[in-house]
This record gives C-alpha cells, sequence and structure tokens, in this order.
C-alpha cells in the first residue's frame, strides 16, 4: 500500500534494521522496543489487522513466530519471550499493517503486567455462554 509504513519499509524506501525476510514475510527490529531485540514481524501482503488477514498469511507466519521467538531469546540472552499483536486503536494499534511482537523478556525488567480484576457474581458465565454463540460448532 502506498502510503503504508511497514509497505515501505518492505520496499527499502524506509531503512529498518532488517532481522529475516522471506518471500512472503519480514522482520525487523522495532524502533522503540520494550527491551533490546523487540522485533516485528510482518506479512509483505498488507492487511490492515488480524481480521483482515488471510487464515493461509496466519498459517504462514506462525512458524515464523516461533523461529524468530527462538533467534530473539538466544540473540539477547533473554529469559522469556512476549508475543504480542495490538489490534485496533483502542488496543494500542498505532501503524495499521498487521505485525506481531516478539519481545524479549528479562527477569525483573520491570515491565509489570496488565491489571486484571475477578468476574462479579455470574458474569464469568454470561460471557462465556455468549462467546459460546458467537464461536462456529468445531
Ligand atoms: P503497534 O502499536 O502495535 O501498532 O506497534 C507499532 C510499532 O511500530 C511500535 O512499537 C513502534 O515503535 C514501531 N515502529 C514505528 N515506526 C517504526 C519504524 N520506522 N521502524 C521500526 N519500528 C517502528
Ligand atoms: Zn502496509
Amino acid at each position: 500500500m502506498e502510503d503504508c509504513l511497514f509497505c515501505k519499509i518492505i520496499r527499502s524506501e524506509v531503512p529498518s534494521a532488517k532481522v529475516y525476510e522471506d518471500d512472503t514475510s519480514f522482520a525487523f527490529l522495532d524502533i522503540n522496543p520494550i527491551n533490546p531485540g523487540h522485533t516485528l514481524l510482518i506479512p509483505k501482503e498488507h492487511y490492515r489487522d488480524l481480521k483482515d488477514t488471510p487464515d493461509e498469511v496466519l498459517r504462514d507466519l506462525a512458524p515464523k513466530i516461533k523461529m524468530l521467538a527462538q533467534v530473539v531469546r538466544e540473540g539477547v540472552k533473554a529469559d522469556g519471550i512476549n508475543i504480542g499483536m495490538n489490534n485496533g486503536a483502542a488496543a494500542g494499534q498505532e501503524i495499521s499493517h498487521a505485525h506481531i511482537h516478539i519481545m524479549p523478556r528479562f527477569k525483573n525488567d520491570g515491565h509489570i503486567h496488565w491489571s486484571k480484576r475477578p468476574y462479579e457474581e455470574g458474569e464469568m458465565e454470561a460471557v462465556a455462554e455468549k462467546l459460546r454463540e458467537l464461536a462456529p460448532d468445531a
């Protein structure tokens, strides 16, 4: 896509610190990392987010997420790896080209987990029932 920053990175119109590339995907260092080694994996085709990304593209990306998680873990001697994908502005998506964050984590690196709360009485079963209605039959 013409104006998309990540499409420009794929076309080398914008510089990036490339980690991996093949016919269908590209991985490069996030310019503003949670920790050094924080890598972004993107499909070369432009899709806005998870919902827009075809299943075959996700199938192609999945083993590369696993491979890059290992590469990053070894490369920066991380203690753990978070995999993330922000979908929609409310979820923190800033770049509208689907991308997977591969984030190295270190013991006591200070990145706290999301705040959580327990369900109210009866709320959990009501939510699960709603989600089961929407989920397709196996
Ligand atoms: P998200 O918030 O999930 O859309 O993530 C977008 C990520 O892209 C952010 O973590 C940014 O730091 C990163 N980013 C933005 N511009 C660049 C760039 N030119 N090169 C590398 N990473 C970038
Ligand atoms: Zn794009």
